[in-house]
């Protein structure tokens, strides 16, 4: 356990470090880390390398692996001290958060020395590949099929929505490997180079001009056999952990999590008050209880990310409460989303290139993303109810049946 005097020194040479060398935030035109043009993923490298050089890299990850070995006190004063500077939120999330405590987990000697301390540097960026064309919320229905050949998989398939990982360097795909055995039972967890023979990533343009996201498909792709993660027809089990850590990440309770995610902290709140006076209802009781809803969201979505985070540390919580945060990340996202765009009012809907309105408009369009990215808050509400609420599971018709012979529709 840390003294106090030890966490306030840490926070004020963070303070006196993050002023010095990272760039502020611009509250008028604020940058966002995921979304927009695809200079992002570089801009997300160059300030993840700042935070390296300056020691504030991986502050929760054990120092034989390149990380800081701190506790998630001195975590938590970071992202306090960095809420008002630009952070490369892509690497936290999914690289640092996600992809980085599984392989912390499951991963060999070779693998955690040869990935983690390159990703905490800011050298490689990594993307989850797991949902595919067939759906993503099923993902142990995976159909991209790995292929045992002597010391290789041969990896064919196809998977989606991965983000940037037209940027990104490898990606940790959920594989099929057994089809004679039920579906959870035939998965395997493998590392996947990108830029590789075999491997082609396309671009998905969506309708607000953005190409973050991504298809890739594999095509007699030969990858090596030290590349899987954990035992081999035993992905499900590295699955679950990943998933575990994708709730947390997403919900705001993950340890690894490196810097506030803008939407929901003071942050979001500077900004709505910004709008009501910029549109001169300062005194109006609509735009004010608007403001005062916003207001207790960001309470009551920082006191469940505490409770939940401190639960899961002592073990209080078991590992599924982590959906309890994701789901409130994902309502309350959407909710802020329509408190913007009500409060923004017509330059929500209509702007020219010059006016910030557009901005509430766009995130008003794609709030529901906020429900889908890190598995949706339907998924997040059944793991609630089965296995937090211990009510009876769905029922799964493919649950024993072995994968080959599962119904499957014509088009996938
Ligand atoms: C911003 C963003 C980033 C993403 N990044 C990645 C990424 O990097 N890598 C990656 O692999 N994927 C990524 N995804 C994809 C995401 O994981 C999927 O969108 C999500 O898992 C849902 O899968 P789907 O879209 O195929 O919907 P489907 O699985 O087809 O589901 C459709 C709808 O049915 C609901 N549903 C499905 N099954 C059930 C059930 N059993 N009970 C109740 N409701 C159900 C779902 O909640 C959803 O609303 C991202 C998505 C978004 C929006």
């Amino acid at each position: 356990m840390a003294s106090s005097s030890d966490l306030k020194a840490y926070r004020e040479q963070v303070r006196e470090w993050m002023s010095e060398h990272m760039p502020r935030t611009d509250p008028e035109h604020p940058w966002d880390p995921i979304h927009g043009d695809d200079d992002r993923a570089l801009r997300n490298r160059e300030l993840q390398q700042l935070l390296h050089s300056g020691g504030f890299a991986g502050i929760c990850y054990p120092k034989e692996y390149g990380g800081q070995g701190l506790s998630i006190e001195y975590q938590q004063i970071f992202d306090d001290e960095s809420a008002s500077y630009d952070m490369p939120m892509l690497f936290s999330v999914p690289t640092l958060s996600i992809v980085g405590p599984t392989i912390l987990e499951f991963g060999t000697e070779e693998q955690k020395k040869r990935y983690i301390p390159a990703y905490i540097r800011g050298d490689e960026l990594w993307v989850q590949f797991l949902s595919e064309p067939s759906g993503g919320s099923d993902m142990a229905g995976a159909l991209t099929r790995a292929d045992r050949d002597g010391d290789v998989f041969v990896v064919n398939g196809s998977k989606i929505w991965s983000t940037y990982a037209y940027r990104s360097d490898f990606g940790l795909a959920l594989v099929r490997t057994n089809w004679d055995v039920p579906k959870h039972r035939g998965l395997t967890m493998l590392i996947i180079p990108i830029h590789h023979p075999g491997v082609e990533v396309q671009q998905i343009r969506m309708v607000d001009g953005t190409v973050e996201f991504c298809q890739e498909f594999f095509d007699d792709a030969l990858v090596p056999v030290a590349n899987v993660v954990g035992e081999i027809d035993d992905g499900w089990t590295v699955a679950t952990r990943l998933l575990f850590h994708e709730r947390a990440a997403v919900g705001g309770a993950s340890p690894y999590t490196s810097g506030q995610y803008r939407h929901g902290g003071e942050e979001t709140q500077n900004v709505l008050r910004g709008l009501v006076h910029a549109a001169g209802r300062s005194e109006d009781p609509i735009a004010r209880r608007r403001l005062g809803r916003a207001e207790v969201l960001r309470v009551v979505q920082r006191q469940l990310i505490e409770r939940v985070r401190t639960g899961l540390a002592t073990g209080y919580f078991p590992g599924p409460a982590g959906a309890l945060p994701r789901l409130f990340a994902g309502m309350a996202g959407v909710e802020r989303a329509n408190l913007a765009f009500e409060i923004d009012a017509e330059r929500a809907v209509v702007w020219n290139e010059s006016e910030r309105g557009g901005q509430h408009g766009i995130a008003y369009i794609r709030r529901q993303a906020s429900c889908l990215g890190g598995g949706s808050t339907e998924m997040a509400r059944n793991i609630i109810s089965e296995r937090i609420l211990r009510m009876p599971r769905e029922y799964a018709a493919d649950r024993d049946t072995a994968f080959s012979d599962v119904r499957r529709s014509r088009n996938v």
